[in-house]
């Protein structure tokens, strides 16, 4: 039997869902194809969290978290997506919220966020509050003393030379680019 639709997705993790939604939403005809049921996609396997500069548990910027992402990427990132990733995730979070996504709540009613993976503020100085989470475990352990994995990071880039203005909160300006000399508590250049 044949099937007949304007758009087909193949795929129904987070990333074909989304896109079988916007193309929903603009009236198109829409199928969606998967090997596995949605459910059952890497989507719905993440645990950790969702992570976006929300601020709601403590100051975070969308700089620190594009740096932390080309950071991440050893450097190979597309920067420019980064970017855009980076900004614009703090208004999706806040969509999947509104569709319906029952995040972690902290007691003043905001979306909770936690230490996780490599989310860092003032440039790789400590670890931040960033990952949205959903039917996490209620009390997050965070151990004074950081896995070993991290202490060895860490004392890398301690050894990394340091600038001046290491501590100089995220600027608001738009555009920025980090290299590898970009490290621990070293702004990026503008
Ligand atoms: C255990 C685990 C924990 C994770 N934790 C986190 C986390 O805490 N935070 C975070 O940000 N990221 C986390 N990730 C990574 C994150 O889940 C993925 O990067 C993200 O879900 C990818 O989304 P996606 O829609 O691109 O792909 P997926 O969610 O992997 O969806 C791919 C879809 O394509 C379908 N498909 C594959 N091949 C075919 C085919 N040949 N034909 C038809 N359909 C096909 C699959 O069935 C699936 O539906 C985690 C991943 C795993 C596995």
């Amino acid at each position: 039997m044949a099937h007949r639709h304007e758009v087909i997705v193949v795929g129904a993790g987070g990333a074909g869902l989304t896109a079988a939604l916007y193309a929903a939403k603009e009236g198109a005809d829409v199928a969606v194809v998967s090997k596995l049921y949605p459910t059952r996609s890497h989507t719905g396997a993440a645990q950790g969290g969702i992570g976006a500069a929300l601020g709601n548990v403590e100051e975070d910027h969308w700089e620190w978290h594009m740096f932390d992402t080309v950071k991440g990427g050893d450097y190979l990132t597309d920067q420019d997506a980064a970017e855009v990733f980076a900004k614009e995730v703090i208004e999706a979070v806040i969509e999947l919220e509104h569709m319906g996504l029952p995040f972690d709540r902290l007691p003043n009613g905001k979306i909770a966020q936690r230490r996780f993976g490599g989310h860092t503020k003032e440039w790789g100085k400590a670890p931040v509050h960033r990952a949205a989470h959903a039917a996490a475990p209620v009390a997050q352990p965070e151990p004074s003393d950081p896995p070993a994995s991290l202490r060895a990071r860490r004392k890398r880039s301690a050894r990394a030379p340091r600038a001046a203005s290491a501590s100089a909160p995220a600027p608001a300006a738009a555009s920025r680019s980090f290299s590898r000399g970009t490290t621990a508590n070293t702004p990026p250049r503008r």
